[in-house]
């Protein structure tokens, strides 16, 4: 569906300032060309930009957020446009920043073990460069190759791998960013201690680009561990599951991933993506885990596995292939979602002691107020974070998300676990945060965008009397 800018855009006088600091070719008014960066990859939201704008430096980035604060134009930032949560879209004539083009990657520190990338370099290949020299990316998710470096810090993506090393939070050694006046703050020596100020940089993780506009990153980088094994296990139900990574994790210091689905997920992946299943006989729930070190943990993980009660099959993978063939069981699920229609689509985190008992009630509370969806449930087993995917329920998005969400709040948990706010979850917000917190998240986005024009409506509702961009 071609979604047109602006009506005025081909007149648009910012159109003109714009071209002048990044090149006419650099901006993009006609609706062939903004469409992709005008609806978000799960379809479910779209809206029309005043203009998109590809900046190429840093220097360019901040000439173009300056003229767009001199015309009080907002300004959403977008990089891979990957997000689950509708934060990198467009809502109401916004000029949309794509860092795309900011996309160097600088040879690696090998004796900080960082790599400096620029905000549009993507996942993968930040990946490659450190892998090839023996490091790694302490970050790993299914979309990889389009996720943007900026975007990973600027939702604090979690992924695969938290389990073993924490969110992007932790392993952002500095940053470029841009203000919504155009200045740019600079914190990229990548010290390990400076505790000298407040830590700008921390507060701009996960800020979703409603405090500044990303545009280099420095990573903390690990060990790149080539030896591996991954195992496909069959189980009973989530409580088995959690009971079988508590024992794994106890019994080995090597375990990096843990990664939970159901029957249901695997039907609707094998049937969309026309995979084989993975075991003869079928199974209510599985669990994927992958240890990783420097010494081949194959065979000791199958023995610890064959130790533990409860897994009904396992399918254990050392080789590349067919580790990735066990791994696309899971990593394919929202690719399978997505093919199947447009998903509402819930990230939310509760205690791991209470996964199981929050499943069976989420269960409940979709059959009573979305009766006939069909329910996906995946997640991340280690963190309590599940990714709760309906299809088919498009028309009761509000009442669902607001059941879940509540059941959520009851058991302690988040409301966005890894996806961040974005504009889908803004109204449900209070629900895990308290009046006094949300009082400083305002004070902090009032004194470091004042009007308002850095991604309006995305995190934090639009105060009444900002000034209209
Ligand atoms: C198949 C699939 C699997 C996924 N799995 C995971 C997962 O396991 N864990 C996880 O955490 N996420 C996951 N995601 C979500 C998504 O990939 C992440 O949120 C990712 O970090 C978004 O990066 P991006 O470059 O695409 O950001 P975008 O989608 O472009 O933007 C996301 C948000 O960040 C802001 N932003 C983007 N770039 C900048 C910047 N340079 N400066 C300031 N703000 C910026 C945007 O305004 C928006 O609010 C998955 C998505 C898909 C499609």
């Amino acid at each position: 569906m071609p979604i047109d800018a602006s009506p005025h855009a081909r007149t648009d006088p910012l159109a003109a300032t714009l071209a002048t600091i990044v090149g006419a070719r650099h901006v993009l008014a006609e609706p062939d060309l903004v469409a992709p960066y005008a609806v978000d990859w799960t379809n479910r939201w779209t809206g029309r930009p005043r203009l998109v704008v590809r900046p190429g430096s840093t220097d360019e980035v901040a000439a173009v957020v300056a003229a767009c604060a001199q015309a009080g134009a907002a300004m959403v930032p977008q990089g891979g446009n990957t997000g689950l949560v509708g934060g990198a879209v467009p809502r109401r004539d916004e000029v949309v920043i794509s860092l795309r083009r900011l996309d160097r990657i600088e040879p690696v520190d090998q004796d900080a073990a960082q790599l400096v990338a620029g905000a549009g370099a993507t996942l993968a290949d930040a990946q490659r460069h450190a892998r090839a020299l023996g490091l790694d990316v302490p970050i790993d998710f299914a979309a990889r190759d389009g996720a943007t470096i900026g975007g990973i810090v600027a939702t604090n993506a979690g992924g695969e791998r938290v389990l073993r090393y924490g969110t992007t939070r932790a392993h952002v050694a500095g940053l470029e960013v841009v203000l919504a006046d155009g200045s740019v703050v600079r914190r990229m020596s990548g010290l390990a201690k400076d505790s000298a100020g407040f830590d700008i940089a921390s507060l701009l993780v996960g800020s979703e680009g409603t405090l500044g506009i990303v545009t280099a990153v420095r990573l903390g980088l690990v060990p790149h561990l080539t030896e591996r094994a991954a195992a496909l296990l069959a189980v009973d139900d989530t409580r088995t599951a959690v009971g079988v990574v508590a024992e794994v994790r106890r019994r080995r210091d090597d375990l990096e991933a843990a990664e939970l689905f159901h029957a249901e997920g695997l039907d609707l992946v094998c049937g969309t993506l026309g995979l084989a299943r993975p075991f003869q006989r079928d199974h209510p729930t599985y669990l994927l885990v992958e240890c990783a070190g420097r010494v081949d943990p194959t065979e000791g993980l199958a023995a610890v596995l064959a130790d533990i009660d409860g897994i009904a099959e396992a399918a254990v993978a050392a080789d590349g292939p067919r580790r990735a063939a066990l791994w696309r069981y899971r990593e394919a699920h929202s690719e399978a979602i997505n093919t199947a229609g447009v998903p509402v689509k819930l990230d939310v985190a509760v205690p791991v002691r209470d996964l199981a008992r929050f499943e069976d009630d989420v269960r409940g509370v979709v059959d009573a107020t979305a009766p006939g969806a069909r329910l996906v449930i995946f997640g991340h087993l280690a963190e309590g974070n599940l990714h709760v995917n309906l299809l088919g329920a498009a028309d009761r998005a509000e009442v669902v998300t607001d059941a879940v969400l509540e059941l959520v709040a009851a058991f302690g948990g988040s409301i966005g676990a890894e996806h961040g706010v974005g504009q889908a979850k803004v109204r449900w917000l209070p629900l895990t945060r308290t009046r006094e917190e949300l009082a400083a998240m305002n004070a902090v986005k009032r004194a470091l965008d004042p009007r308002w024009l850095l991604n309006p409506g995305v995190v934090l509702p639009i105060p009444q009397g900002a000034p209209e961009s």
